[in-house]
């Protein structure tokens, strides 16, 4: 007679479901599969399942094992990637679950499919495969807050599902499209999904935004103070959606004034690290704003009269940019400090999600918000314009 495992486990491997989870053509272009990288450089992580699960290994995409209910620690091994005791002689496998479960990491939930890889340096990285429109249940949450108006969150989900498709074509070579943190989108998987942000993704299903028939990356960020910031003025980035424009609908938001006290011996340490030779600082001045009124050139000076200047930018980033909040500052030496009064968080480039709120609030539709952030953009749906991605 048979053990009542390997009974267990001849019944879980002869379930139907494949490597990748099955959908018509026309859905999969619609709700093309996203690549985010959800863990890096990890010695170890457990990993749980508490269903159903197999084990593939890749590229081949051979089954190796499967079962139900899985709880194990997973770390690197010189042959490849250790289960718990066992050692599975591969250095990328894949964990699928069927549709709709959850595979925990570390705790945290996510939907989809996940590949644990064993890189080169011995440790662990996991990549998230998950269609958009799941993964945008992740994401909001992080984005904005679930207790605003619908309408905003429906244009935040808009404007994060443009932007992850133009990461996914941008990163078409790479491992990956995206990473799961700032420099991305902030994702975290199932754990961070809300009623309300689930029903603002369901409610734009597949709306995007484009420019002259194709996707843009469509930047948002936290508080604008007053007006958006032309890209061009950041990146190499000029088209008419991102040109900025004016919001005055984000003055109830908390990032609205910031003041920043900051030692000047930091920044003396600070732009010497950064390879800037200057002495003990006297005075820091904005020479130059742009139209948007976000410094543009600062120039720092020493009690020797030598000076360096910077762009806002370069500022902003060797400072920290949740120090020097905004490029939007008014700055001031006082006694052994600067003292920088600011406006706004974030860099400013697109919808300003604090002045979304505020126009949902004033009964404004996600529609007509993101017009007023992207000008010269339009709302469409994936499917017409899947030829171009
Ligand atoms: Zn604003």
């Amino acid at each position: 007679m048979m053990k009542k495992t390997s009974v267990l486990l001849s019944l879980v491997l002869a379930l139907s479901f494949a490597p990748v989870h099955a959908s018509s053509a026309a859905e999969k272009e619609n709700n093309p599969v996203m690549r985010v990288l959800v863990l890096d450089n990890r010695d170890s992580m457990s990993l749980a399942v508490k269903g159903t699960y197999r084990i593939y290994s890749m590229p081949s995409e051979k089954l190796l094992t499967g079962g139900y209910i899985l709880h194990t620690k997973v770390r690197a091994s010189e042959q490849g990637i250790m289960f718990g005791a066992r050692k599975l002689k591969f250095s990328k496998i894949r964990i699928t679950v069927p549709e709709g479960a959850l595979i925990y990491l570390d705790g945290r939930s996510f939907r989809g499919i996940v590949d644990i890889i064993k890189k080169d340096n011995m440790k662990l990285a996991v990549i998230n495969r998950i269609t958009l429109e799941e993964y945008l249940y992740g994401v909001l949450y992080n984005e904005v807050s679930h207790r605003w108006p619908i309408e905003a969150i429906k244009a935040q989900g808009i404007a994060a599902r443009t932007f992850a498709l133009y990461q996914a074509r941008q990163n078409k070579l790479q491992d990956y499209d995206m990473t799961n943190d700032i420099y991305s989108q902030v994702y975290s998987g199932a754990t961070s999904e809300r009623w309300s942000t689930t029903r603002a993704v369901k409610l734009t299903l597949g709306k995007i935004l484009i420019f002259k028939s194709g996707i843009f990356p469509t930047y948002y960020h936290a508080t604008c103070g007053g007006r958006t910031e032309d890209a061009a003025n950041l990146w190499n980035i000029d088209i008419e959606p991102l040109k900025g424009s004016e919001c005055g609908f984000c003055k109830e938001s908390p990032h609205y004034k910031w003041t920043k006290n900051i030692p000047l011996s930091e920044i003396e340490k600070k732009l010497s690290d950064n390879g800037y030779k200057i002495g003990k600082i006297k005075s820091v001045t904005a020479m130059a704003r742009n139209k948007s009124g976000r410094v543009d050139k600062i120039e720092i000076r020493d009690d020797s009269d030598v000076s360096c200047v910077l762009t806002g930018k370069d500022f902003r980033r060797m400072m920290g940019p949740n120090d020097v909040r905004s490029a939007n500052f008014e700055p001031s030496v006082n006694n052994d400090k600067l003292v920088l009064s600011g406006i706004g968080w974030g860099h400013g480039v697109g919808m300003c999600q604090w002045g979304a709120n505020g126009m949902a609030g004033h009964g404004r539709n996600a529609e007509e918000i993101l017009k007023i952030y992207y000008p010269g953009a339009k709302v469409t749906t994936i499917d017409k314009i899947a030829d171009k991605l």
